[in-house]
């Protein structure tokens, strides 16, 4: 048998967090005290588990999201590993669509940072329940009621904090993090010093404590018994309550999104870290509780699998990692029925068939083979052909394609050419392969200079890609300056009446079509629609017509950028019985377009990034000046922890070399994130230029 555990003792997980709050350290420590590995990888060496390709031991930071499987108690956990940075938010979003619960990260001294706050608002988004694990609570500084509360106050949060921290004085006084109390069982919890993680010691609560442990317990039974009402009968009948019904009411809270348990700790001593598995297997949703997967089925018509074993299969390829092994690596979360190597399944999503080669699961340090992965489960699949992330795969008998992932677009280019010329071809190859990795990468051909664009989310990004490109792939390529990606659109509505009538080689040509372009909603691309009557314009033609307003859509009206956002119309036109082609029709529409496009009111649009600077108080005002020099809008200005944050929102196109700015300005004393926010209007002073330029 394939499952290590019933899907009800299965938990699928990821940790989330902002970048240094210690999420790569508590997953590490995971692993460890779960017995997954053992000894433990500490960052700084370069040697942890998860973070596997080699740029991200150097930076320090995960890019990937490889799935490990460890055990607790007798259940099996799936580890997702999701990104710190948020270049990566794409990562972020991918992992929270495949999985089940999440824990976040927050450093007892920081608190609540923009990247905290971007994934919790990504949790919310797809309805992820999550605990909450407050970390180094060894560090000087460290305030976990500070955290709880802005918890509330800045994600509206029902943190439900499940501990009261225990210290015990140093040599020279000061006092140190030794153990928690555990606010549901009434008993204390203090670690050995000297075999980190390893050895504890449950005791009774130590008598200065006692009191405000069972004040703090009746005040955490009050307020989970707000929103579970079984805990709230029990509750006003004044019945005994058990550490049992506390933690039966605060799970079914918890996957009901309305509370989220709070654990304390300090990964780097490995201290609280049995209690947060406890607390994951406890409080974190299963796959079934999750309930039934949506999709739409081939008719059209939504359809849905429960989750279990005897339903046709279902599953979404959620990561494609190239291993240097066994070639491309498939992870798969199962949703419904059963995966089994050398099954045949339909990629609905591409529709087309594709054969399973070996199933795989990942262990912290080693891959096992299986035979098959159940439904909830998630694993690897090595032979693969057709499938790329987001990709539905499905049993051929019962089709469905799953509501899949949403990813934005790129928002800078970048050209590439590569060193040698006969390192084109591999270069192309590689780039080929790290796109069907990374739907946010792209690459394209400049219709101009004919030469490579990469794009991606950001310079980091772009960055990461090209370190990549040498170290997997040992192609060395040159890249050029970091190019905003603009858009155009369009403010008016116009329409236009195109007819060709033409003779070319003794054969007449004839084309016939009226279309109106119109102002869509910002971030919904360009949508084209035909209403043209069929005896107008046979539906053979309308293709063609697509593929030409598409092509000069492609390269804009103003400046050469994407049209987006706009909706164009097939109104009418007509036909000849013997002159019409696809080609005349095709471009009768892209001047039709073109035309129009123009008679909108076309504008530029430019990506804006929202961005967060911490600094001290006295680089407050510097750190504004120079946002607003690079056309920045501020939007808030906050003290948290005895540092000024300043929030804001930029136009990308005055940000790059960013990092190194800030860093001289304020002599490293500030930090920064940003990550894409919207298109917006490019003033016209600005966007002229750019016009001009072409
Ligand atoms: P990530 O960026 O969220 O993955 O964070 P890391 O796990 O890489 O940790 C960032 C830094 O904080 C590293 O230098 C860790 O050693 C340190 N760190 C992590 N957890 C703790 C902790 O509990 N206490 C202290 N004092 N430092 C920690």
């Amino acid at each position: 048998m394939a499952r290590l555990a019933t899907i009800e003792r299965t938990r699928n997980l990821g940790i989330m967090a902002h970048i240094d709050a210690g999420k790569t350290t508590t997953t590490e420590r995971i692993l460890y005290d779960a017995g997954a590995t053992d000894r433990l990888g500490e960052v700084h060496e370069g040697s942890t588990v998860t973070d596997w390709m080699p740029e991200e031991q150097q930076r320090g930071i995960s890019i990937t999201a490889a799935s490990t499987t460890f055990s607790w108690r007798d259940y099996q956990c799936n580890l997702v590993d999701t990104p710190g940075h948020v270049d990566f938010t794409v990562e972020v979003e991918r992992s929270m669509r495949v999985l089940d619960g999440a824990v976040i990260v927050f450093c007892a001294v920081r608190g609540v940072e923009s990247q905290s706050e971007t994934v919790w608002r990504q949790a919310d988004r797809y309805a992820v329940p999550r605990i909450a694990f407050i970390n180094k609570l060894d560090r000087e500084g460290a305030d976990p009621g500070a955290v709880t509360s802005e918890m509330r106050q800045r994600l509206n949060a029902n943190p439900i904090v499940l501990q009261i921290p225990m210290t015990v004085a140093d040599d020279e006084g000061f006092l140190e993090f030794s153990g928690l109390v555990d606010l549901i069982r009434q008993r204390a919890r203090v670690w050995d010093d000297f075999a980190p993680g390893a050895r504890f010691r449950d005791t009774a609560v130590p008598a200065e404590l006692s009191d405000e442990a069972a004040l703090a317990r009746s005040e955490l039974v009050e307020t989970i018994a707000e929103v579970d009402d079984e805990l709230m009968a029990k509750f006003l009948a004044d019945a005994d309550i058990s550490a049992s019904d506390i933690v039966a009411a605060l799970r079914r809270a918890t996957i009901a999104l309305k509370a989220v348990p709070v654990l304390l700790g300090s990964a780097l001593v490995n201290k609280g870290v049995h209690d947060l598995l406890d607390a994951i297997v406890d409080y974190l949703p299963s796959p079934a509780d999750r309930g039934p997967v949506t999709g739409v089925s081939p008719d059209g018509k939504s359809a849905r699998r429960e989750v279990n074993d005897d339903q046709p299969t279902s599953a979404i390829a959620f990561k494609i990692m190239n291993d240097p092994q066994v070639g491309p690596l498939t992870y798969l979360r199962v949703y419904s029925g059963v995966v089994r190597s050398s099954d045949q399944l339909l990629n609905a999503t591409k529709d087309k068939l594709e054969k399973v080669g070996r199933l795989v699961r990942m262990h912290a340090n080693r891959r096992s083979e299986v035979k098959e992965i159940a439904a909830g489960d998630i694993g690897a699949a090595i032979g693969l052909r057709t499938a790329t992330t987001g990709d539905t795969l499905c049993d051929p008998a019962a089709p469905i394609l799953l509501d899949t992932l949403r990813f934005p677009e790129p928002v800078i280019g970048v050209s590439v050419e590569p060193a040698t010329a006969e390192e084109h071809e591999r270069l192309m190859r590689a780039l080929d392969a790290l796109a069907v990795e990374d739907p946010t990468f792209r690459v394209s051909t400049d219709p101009e200079s004919n030469g490579t664009i990469i794009s991606g989310m950001g310079e980091l990004h772009i960055e990461i890609l090209m370190d990549r490109l040498a170290r997997e792939f040992q192609v060395q390529a040159r890249m050029g300056r970091p190019q905003v990606a603009y858009r155009e659109t369009v403010t008016a509505r116009a329409e236009v009446d195109r007819k060709l009538v033409r003779e070319v080689g003794g054969r007449g040509q004839y084309g016939h079509v009226q279309i109106a372009v119109e102002p869509g909603e910002r971030g919904s691309g360009l949508v084209v629609a035909s209403k043209a009557p069929a005896d107008d314009v046979p539906k053979e033609f309308i293709p063609a017509i697509r593929a030409g307003i598409q092509e000069a859509a492609e390269r804009g009206v103003l400046a050469g950028f994407p049209m987006v956002d706009a909706v164009v119309t097939l109104l009418g036109g007509s036909h000849h019985q013997v002159d019409s082609s696809d080609a005349i029709f095709k471009v009768a529409a892209f001047q039709a377009f073109r035309e129009a496009a123009l008679n909108a009111v076309p504008i530029v649009l430019e990506p804006v990034m929202s961005i967060e600077v911490v600094c001290p108080v006295d680089d407050v005002g510097d750190v504004i000046g120079d946002l607003s020099a690079r056309r920045g809008k501020i939007t808030g200005i906050e003290t948290r922890s005895g540092v000024q944050v300043v929030a804001g929102q930029v136009p990308l196109a005055s940000m790059f070399g960013y990092a190194t700015d800030l860093r001289s300005r304020t002599q490293g004393r500030a930090t920064y994130s940003m990550q894409f926010l919207h298109y917006a209007e490019m003033p016209t002073s600005i966007s002229d230029g750019l016009v001009a330029q072409r």
